[in-house]
């Protein structure tokens, strides 16, 4: 889920939150620069942050992150689905806990709702809704696990799930119908795992936050 960003003078960035202690090359590859140390050989961080790889000098630093901006297990994270996979959606974090974050971390989670989360299908008469996720799509999670040092979310609840979206079809604001969003200017409608509090007005709450 880590992304490498490539900056001028050969440097780059890898996106991967790293913690104090965790391996980030070694001392064959590259030196031990700021926020960083030396065990048996190995480069490690010794701060909350990304690792900035200097080719040119062959020197590793940590570029350290506000450690109040790295999310814990149980907040509340909101942001926007930047890549999809099967199962899975990685959701680019702009606020966690309603607080703007600028951490540029990501968050993944499961696509898979079961009937408990919030929705109640009534098997008989009611087609089981195959919820569409799409890139943009704004996402509440909830985190329940940092291992490896990734950002672990569920959407797996009432008020979790896509808060807001805009039409695929049009780019029109939507409404929420049941487990479904219509285009107030097309009509098109999707099946999307909505929060309880889906609508621009929610959006626009969240925009408020500095
Ligand atoms: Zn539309």
């Amino acid at each position: 889920m880590s992304k490498v960003t490539k900056l001028k003078g050969l440097r780059y960035v890898d996106d991967k939150f790293l913690l104090p202690g965790d391996h980030i090359a070694y001392i064959e590859e590259f030196e031990s620069g700021n926020n960083t140390y030396e065990v048996d050989g190995s480069v490690r961080s010794s701060a909350l942050g990304t690792g900035n790889f200097d080719f040119k000098y062959r020197r590793v630093s940590i570029n350290r992150k506000n450690v109040a901006t790295f999310p814990k297990i149980g907040d509340e994270l909101v942001g926007y689905i930047e890549m999809l996979f099967s199962s899975m959606i990685s959701i680019r974090i702009l606020y966690i806990n309603n607080i703007k974050s600028d951490s540029g971390l990501s968050a993944i989670a499961s696509t898979k709702i079961s009937d408990s989360g919030g929705h109640h299908f009534r098997r008989d008469r009611e087609r089981k809704p195959r919820f569409v996720f799409r890139v943009g799509d704004i996402v509440r999670g909830r985190v329940f696990s940092l291992m490896n040092s990734s950002v672990h979310a569920t959407i797996n609840d009432k008020n979790l799930g896509v808060v807001y979206c805009l039409c695929n079809n049009c780019g029109g604001d939507t409404v929420k119908l049941n487990n479904s969003v219509k285009c107030v200017e097309c009509g098109m409608t999707e099946d999307k795992k909505v929060s309880s509090d889906f609508g621009k007005q929610t959006l626009n709450l969240y925009l408020k936050n500095k």
